[in-house]
């Protein structure tokens, strides 16, 4: 058996890095970026006003004195002239400081008529403009990968890009396998339950940039297992849940040594989750979960999110983890890296909830992290910081 450390480093080894797609800025939310830009435009692309107001040459500028307003600028309607001293033009906030304008006054901050503006006392001294290119200017570098969220977009359609250079998204195929499984929305018989870890799954896939596919269920026999995992041979990604153990039924490690999987690994100490396998059909990545609900989502998080981003050609990196105190004390840990569900309480605190069944779906739901605990650490009292994984 191998460490979660050195499992997750042999998933990478298989990451094969998708190819580079373009597609409309308006689709790119969540994608990576996939090769560098340069910005071909400056922002603001003129000097703009922050303010609304009078735009003035400062020269004569004190409390009292008197500015002739000769004209406006607009947003999108510059004001075409350059403005001479004890001038004024009235400005709006975004709109283009005229030529010979050095200084926005307040609309506050003066007595106004329609020709002339008088300045008040205790005025505001500040230029109020941006100067072109305070943003950003041309040129100016923004590096990959970078993962688009809405900042991200905002930044690359004020720079005046219309389409982008992003990672393919890669395909997951999803085969459950079990006599006992039917899908949601099916009639179950009596002794069969819903294929609910293809779904939970999928969602992980899709939450980090994939793009998931739900197989046919397999049943357990090497034959069908077999005919699933030959649909999914085009994907980037296959991905088996259940059958990974070493009952009578559990053929998932027999079905993929007869369809030539070069094998990474087959088994991780780690709580839940023991009988994670992986390895390499071609150029097609698979891991094998366990059917456990709780085992299946907690690999999820621990090996197939990390095992994406990679895929994607972001960092290869481990699931965050952050550090909270226990609120309770918790006995020496065995030979697995045990990760414990548990709560975040309103004071910081982490509360492993009180069953640690790895078929508890419903307490996984009511849980917002997983404690890790390291092979065989020792007992601690309540209080002592741990780390944790968000879930
Ligand atoms: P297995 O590894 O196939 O022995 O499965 C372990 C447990 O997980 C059994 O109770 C299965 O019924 C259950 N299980 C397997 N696959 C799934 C699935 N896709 N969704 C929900 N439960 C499953
Ligand atoms: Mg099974």
């Amino acid at each position: 058996m191998i460490s979660v450390t050195e499992a997750l480093e042999k998933l990478f080894l298989i990451a094969k890095v998708t190819p580079v797609e373009t597609v409309e800025l308006k689709k790119c939310l969540g994608r990576v970026l996939a090769k560098p830009l340069e910005s071909t435009r400056s922002n603001p692309p003129f000097p703009s006003s922050a303010m609304d107001g009078y735009a003035i040459d400062k020269a004569n500028l004190k409390s009292g004195a008197e500015f002739k307003v000769i004209g406006e600028s607009a947003a999108g309607h510059s004001y075409p002239k350059k403005i001479n001293k004890n001038e004024a033009v009235r400005i709006f906030t975004g709109s283009r400081v005229p030529d010979g304008a050095n200084l926005v006054l307040m609309q506050e901050d003066v007595e106004a008529d329609k020709k002339f503006i008088i300045v008040k006392e205790n005025f505001d001294k500040k230029s109020n403009i941006r100067l072109e290119g305070t943003d950003f200017s041309k040129g100016y570098k923004v590096k990959t990968p970078l993962i688009l969220g809405a900042k991200e977009i905002s930044l690359l359609a004020a720079m005046n890009f219309a389409h982008l250079s992003v990672r393919k998204k890669p395909t997951v195929a999803i085969i459950s396998t079990g006599d006992e499984l039917v899908f949601p929305g099916e009639s179950p018989k009596a002794d069969q339950i819903i294929a609910s870890n293809a779904y939970g799954i999928a969602a992980l896939c899709k939450e980090c940039g994939a793009e998931p596919r739900i197989l046919p269920i397999a049943q357990d026999n090497l034959k069908s297992i077999e005919y699933i995992i030959g649909l999914a041979q085009d994907a980037d990604l296959i991905i088996t849940i259940g059958g990974a153990s070493v009952g009578k039924y559990d053929l998932i490690n027999e079905a993929t040594n007869n369809f030539g999987v070069d094998k990474s690994f087959h088994k991780v100490a780690m709580r839940p989750g023991k009988p994670l396998m992986a390895g390499k059909i071609n150029e097609t990545a698979l891991v094998g979960l366990p059917g456990n609900p709780v085992s299946a989502l907690v690999c999820g998080y621990v090996f197939i999110q990390p095992l994406i981003q990679a895929m994607l050609g972001l960092e290869k990196k481990s699931a965050p983890r952050l550090m909270a105190p226990c609120s309770t004390s918790l006995p020496k840990n065995g030979p697995r890296e045990h990760y414990m569900r548990a709560v975040l309480l309103p004071n910081g605190y982490l509360e492993p909830v009180e069953n640690q069944d790895s078929a508890r779906l419903a307490l996984l739901c009511d849980s917002d992290a997983l404690l890790i605990r390291a092979a065989h650490a020792e007992a601690i009292p309540a209080k002592t910081q741990c780390e944790y994984i968000k879930i």
